[in-house]
C-alpha cells in the first residue's frame, strides 16, 4: 500500500480513526495536519475567513493544530440561539482579536465574525 503525502511538506498523512489524516485546499491540495496550522495562521494574516472553534480557556482551528488561548468572554443575549458570547483571543500574529460563538444546539463551539482587532498600533506594524 502506498503511501499518501502532504503536497506542502511531503510528510506522510497518517489518518485518524475519524478522519483521512488530511484538510483539502485550494486546488486540490492535502494538507497534513501540521501544515493545516501554518496554512491558517496565513489565511489569518491575510484577512480571510477562518472556522476557529472554542473550547474552554482555548480557541484552535478544526484539526486542533493551532491553539489560541482565550483573554475575555463576555455573555450577552441573542433572539435566536437565546446566548451569545463574545471571545477576545491572542493570535498567532501576537494581535489581539476576537470571535463570536451563538450558543443552540447547532453551535458546535463554532466561532464566527473572527477579525483582528486594531487595538495596538505596534502589534499591527509587526504584522505587516
Ligand atoms: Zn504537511
Amino acid at each position: 500500500m502506498s503511501t499518501a503525502t502532504c503536497d506542502f511538506c511531503d510528510g506522510a498523512i497518517v489518518p485518524t480513526e475519524s478522519t483521512p489524516g488530511y484538510a483539502q485546499h485550494e486546488g486540490g491540495k492535502r494538507a497534513c495536519f501540521a501544515c493545516c496550522a501554518w496554512l491558517d495562521i496565513i489565511r489569518m494574516r491575510e484577512g480571510k475567513p477562518i472556522a476557529l472553534y472554542v473550547d474552554g480557556p482555548l480557541v484552535s482551528n478544526w484539526t486542533g493544530t493551532l491553539i489560541m488561548m482565550v483573554l475575555s468572554r463576555k455573555d450577552g443575549r441573542h433572539n435566536m440561539a437565546g446566548k451569545r458570547s463574545t471571545y477576545r483571543f491572542r493570535g498567532p500574529d501576537g494581535s489581539v482579536w476576537s470571535g463570536v460563538e451563538y450558543h443552540g444546539p447547532c453551535s458546535g463551539n463554532l466561532l464566527r465574525s473572527v477579525r483582528r482587532l486594531a487595538s495596538k498600533k505596534e502589534s499591527t506594524r509587526l504584522v505587516d
